[in-house]
């Protein structure tokens, strides 16, 4: 595909819906069956949750969450692993109604780390919205989640990829050609994170972003994923979650970007599409291509997306049949 090349769509819907993606890449066709799989059992979720009346964050939190048990994905369960051989999972989500949000990083021992993230927004106006690593974990516990073990959170396919990734540097902590961007290109560009925005009956959105980060990815790293404004953000009618190359995503602030956009000028499509550009143009990795991602958004009456990945995996659901559509390519 050409580089900077941007692909997308938009369709007008004006009520209740779910737009769920599972990372914008060279998606193998080897993966394609387990991506499917998981963008149904996800937008089922999600379905369930908006239809028995969950308001547009408590649904976005189900999605995300059935995404990160699922296995398919860069999140929870199926991680991609740093250089340690750990999983390091980031996940954030906010309530477009309230710019109310909740992010965890770095965490290891937790499942479902969305539903910690959603847990911090009801911590009170004022009160913490961030936490990282142990300390997560711990208000995890508080908060009654069961800690789990690192190795639950390991797959046998990101085993192997770990592997094979450890096999292609002598030195991981000081050669630079491993830098998060360069190993996705390395790698076969995994983008994997998840991630969805939903309006619900009463017209409020919401955005939510999980990840398990870059493959190869240096222990602390954290990339776009859980900073609000970065990797998701919701204000008022418009919602977005991205995925690609985190470095870029939060130099240029991209959800954020894409949301204000939305909100002053009003087409989605255009703005997806130009502030995906503007990313491409302006950020470049060290072999000169520019930063690629893809992301999904909400406006107040239409969703769309936009990708300048080789794929992106993609679902949307809006009540009423035939309203589920499932797109890898
Ligand atoms: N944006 C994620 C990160 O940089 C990676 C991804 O989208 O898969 O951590």
């Amino acid at each position: 595909m050409p580089d900077g090349l941007v692909r997308s769509a938009s369709l007008s819907i004006d009520g209740p819906v779910i737009l769920v993606h599972g990372g914008a890449w060279d998606i193998p066709n080897t993966a394609t069956e387990d991506h499917r799989d998981g963008l149904k059992t996800a937008v089922a979720a999600g379905r369930r949750s908006l239809e028995s009346g969950e308001s547009a964050v408590d649904v976005a939190a189900d999605v995300v969450a059935a995404m990160e048990s699922h296995g398919a994905f860069d999140a929870g369960r199926g991680a991609m692993l740093n250089q340690d051989g750990r999983a390091q999972l980031d996940a954030g989500i906010m309530d477009g109604s309230s710019l109310d949000y909740g992010s965890v990083m770095a965490v290891e021992r937790l499942a479902d780390p969305i539903r910690v993230a959603r847990r911090l927004m009801d911590a009170g106006e004022g009160q913490v919205r961030i936490l990282a690593g142990e300390g997560a974990e711990r208000f995890a516990v508080a908060e009654g989640f069961t800690l789990i073990d690192n190795d639950e959170l390991i797959s046998e396919r990101e085993r192997e990829r770990f592997e094979a990734l450890r096999g292609q540097v002598d030195d991981v902590h000081t050669s630079q050609s491993f830098l998060p961007g360069v190993t996705n290109r390395r790698s076969g560009g995994g983008h994997d994170t998840v991630g969805c925005v939903v309006r619900d009956e009463n017209g409020h959105v919401a955005a939510a972003t999980s990840t398990g980060g870059t493959p190869f990815k240096p222990a602390g790293r954290v990339g776009d994923s859980p900073l609000p404004g970065s990797g998701f953000y919701a204000d008022g009618e418009a919602a977005v979650s991205c995925t690609g190359w985190g470095e870029a995503i939060a130099a240029v602030v991209l959800a954020h970007d894409v949301v204000r956009r939305i909100l002053d000028h009003g087409d989605l499509e255009s703005a997806v599409t130009s502030r995906l550009r503007a990313m491409h143009d302006r950020i470049r990795n060290p072999h000169g291509e520019g930063a690629r991602g893809g992301l999904i958004a909400l406006s107040e009456s239409a969703v769309g997306w936009a990708y300048t990945t080789p794929r992106m995996a993609r679902a949307i659901w809006a009540p009423g049949p035939g309203t589920v559509h499932l797109q890898l390519s």
